[in-house]
This record gives structure tokens, C-alpha cells and sequence, in this order.
């Protein structure tokens, strides 16, 4: 195993910045009763003070939660696109550098590069989904600074094997993103503990999904201490507001106790679907799926698509997707909601 100094790929302009230092930066504590550093108003409203630009408090909370040092977290206000977005530009020279990609994939990482002028490698996943770990590994050149893989994976359903992905950390000369969106409803587990092993490893996290909190934007990457310092050198100061803050400390709380409970009855609910589905006339194939969607390979995407929402029922037709013709992807929802599903494709008559 080759353990690489990830500060080798950092952008040399990015290596070199002297951050932004905000009013806050430089309090590290006391008895402050009069604040006027800061060129606030005054008059307390609840949100006249400018927020944790480190968002200490919230970062304790997902620390501990995860069992992961605070100084390995990343924390972003804009959910996982924004810590996408900043790993483009961390690691990637406009105009210049390149990132590997699988496809199909999260759609994200194609516009993310493209807003930031990255030239974008997509290698097409194996006809059964698996990783072409070999392709991937020969896409890259030197200046290949970043490999993106979804896992599991968004919208082919799948997690990748751990043995892969370790592998493409230790033969690829550059920064491994795996993104985890997903990973609370897959068997395959978290790749974050393998980050001291592997410092060229970055894990991207979410609350959007599993947690039920995808509308307050909130997303997590995990690294080295060395390459996180360099995350929050780059964000927005304030990119959490206040009010974010605390809603999200209130909810984490809340819902740890419940989120193994919601996964299981999301994933007992997936099986449901999926074998009901399975049986549809009108239904070709059910991808295994590791998440909490369903990739369906059906006898008409498009026509189905429209029955659907005449329906009322909205799902995502993916068939323009590389691999997936003809394939709409399906969100796990209510059990109430997976059985309308059921009833409408089953009541579907195939032309
Ligand atoms: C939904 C999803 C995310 C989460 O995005 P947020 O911006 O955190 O809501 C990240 N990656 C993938 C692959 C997803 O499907």
C-alpha cells in the first residue's frame, strides 16, 4: 500500500491562500458582553449576529454521532453539491486538469465540472453495473487529479465492492471522492475508516436522504485533517446561516433515535416493491438496490412515465441515461405510497 501525501494535488494557488479571517475567527473565548466587532446592528431579532463561521457546536454533534474527529469533518450549507463543488476547485486547475468519473451516475459531478471548466472522463460502468476498476484506472493521465464513484450509486442502485474501491485509492495518482448518499440503507457499509489507511480518500455524506432532512441543505465530507483544513479555507465564511445551525443540531438529535427504524422500514419496504414490481406485465427488470430507490427497466419508460402522472404518481424516467434504456428510477416511499405504486403498474396494459 502506497500512502500518498494528498497535498500533492491540491491546486498550488489553493495550497498557498491566506484564508479570510472573519470578526469571529479571532475570539477564542471569554466574558464578552458587549459585541461590537462585527459592524452588526445591535438590536437583538434572533438573527442579527453573524453565525459560527466553524460551526463548533453542530460539528460536535455530528462528530460524536459518526465517531469521527471533528478536525476530519467538513461541514456544507448547501448539502453534498457544495462540498462537489469546492473539491473541484481544491484539486482541480481550470482549463487544465481532468477528473474520472463513472456513468451513469449523479448528475452533479458533470455540471460541477463543467461550471469549473474541468474536462470530465466518464467510464461506463460494466453491463451488470460493476466497477471497471481497470478502465477507470486507465482513463486517468497526469494530470488526473480526481475520481469520482457513487456508492451506492445514483441511478444504477448498486454499491460498489469495498475491495475495488480500496483499490482504485491505492493505484490511483490522485483523490478518490466516494459518495455516500446512500450508504445508510446499504449492507457495504461506510468507506470512512479506511481514510487514515488511504489519505487520498475524501467520503461525501449527506442528511438528505436517509435522515430526512433535505430541506435544510446539509452535507459532510470526511478526510484527512490536512486536506479538511484546506475545505474550510475555501468555503463561504458564514456558509451555514444560524438558524440552519440549530435546526439541524434539534433534528440530528431528534432523529437518531428513529433512523434505524425508517431505514429498516424503508428497506423491508424496497424488497416489497421490488418483488411486486417484478411481477408487473409491464415490468422487464428490478435491479438489485442497495438505497432507497428502484431502478426498473420496463416495456415503455416513456409512455408509463406520462400514466403515472396522470395518475398523480411522479418518478424520474432515467432512460437517456447511459445502460438505461427504457428504466425509470423509483423512490421507496410510504407503504401506503408503494402500494398505489403497485396497483397502477399492475394495472398498466402493455401495448
Ligand atoms: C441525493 C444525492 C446527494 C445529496 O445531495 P444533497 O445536496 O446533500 O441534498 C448526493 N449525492 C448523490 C449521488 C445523491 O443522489
Amino acid at each position: 500500500m502506497n500512502r500518498k501525501n494528498p497535498l500533492q494535488y491540491v491546486r498550488p494557488n489553493i495550497l498557498a491562500l491566506e484564508p479570510y479571517s472573519t470578526a469571529r475567527d479571532e475570539f477564542t473565548g471569554g466574558d464578552i458582553s458587549v459585541w461590537v466587532d462585527a459592524n452588526e446592528n445591535p438590536f437583538n431579532n434572533g438573527v442579527n449576529r453573524y453565525p459560527d463561521p466553524h460551526h463548533r457546536k453542530l460539528k460536535e454533534v455530528v462528530a460524536s454521532l459518526k465517531g469521527f474527529p471533528a478536525s476530519q469533518i467538513f461541514l456544507g450549507g448547501a448539502g453534498s453539491d457544495e462540498a462537489i463543488d469546492l473539491t473541484f476547485r481544491i484539486f482541480c486547475t481550470p482549463g487544465k486538469d481532468n477528473a474520472i468519473a463513472i456513468s451513469p451516475s449523479y448528475g452533479v459531478y458533470r455540471v460541477s465540472a463543467a461550471i469549473n471548466d474541468i474536462e470530465l472522463r466518464e467510464v461506463r460502468l460494466n453491463d451488470d453495473f460493476s466497477l471497471p476498476v481497470d478502465r477507470l484506472l486507465e482513463a486517468a493521465d497526469s494530470r488526473s487529479k480526481l475520481m469520482w464513484i457513487c456508492s451506492p450509486n445514483n441511478p444504477t442502485a448498486n454499491a460498489f465492492a469495498r475491495a475495488d474501491l480500496l483499490r482504485l485509492c491505492d493505484e490511483f495518482d490522485g483523490m478518490v471522492v466516494v459518495d455516500e448518499a446512500y450508504v445508510d440503507f446499504s449492507e457495504e457499509g461506510s468507506l470512512r475508516d479506511c481514510i487514515a489507511a488511504h489519505p487520498n480518500l475524501i467520503i461525501l455524506q449527506t442528511f438528505s436522504k436517509a435522515w430526512g432532512m433535505a430541506g435544510l441543505r446539509f452535507g459532510m465530507a470526511f478526510a484527512a485533517a490536512e486536506i479538511i483544513a484546506i475545505y474550510n479555507n475555501v468555503k463561504y465564511p458564514y456558509n451555514i446561516n444560524g438558524p440552519t445551525q440549530a435546526a439541524l443540531i434539534e433534528r440530528i438529535t431528534a432523529t437518531a433515535p428513529e433512523v434505524g427504524r425508517m431505514v429498516d422500514e424503508i428497506t423491508a419496504d424496497r424488497r416489497m416493491l421490488s418483488d411486486g414490481l417484478s411481477r408487473c406485465a409491464c415490468v422487464e427488470q428490478v435491479y438489485p438496490s442497495d438505497a432507497n430507490f428502484l431502478l426498473v427497466k420496463v416495456t415503455d419508460a416513456g409512455a408509463i412515465y406520462d400514466y403515472l402522472i396522470a395518475n398523480g404518481v411522479i418518478v424520474r424516467n432515467r432512460s437517456s441515461q447511459p445502460g438505461c434504456a427504457d428504466c425509470l428510477r423509483i423512490t421507496v416511499g410510504t407503504h401506503d405510497e408503494n402500494l398505489r405504486i403497485l396497483d397502477l403498474m399492475r394495472a398498466y396494459v402493455c401495448n
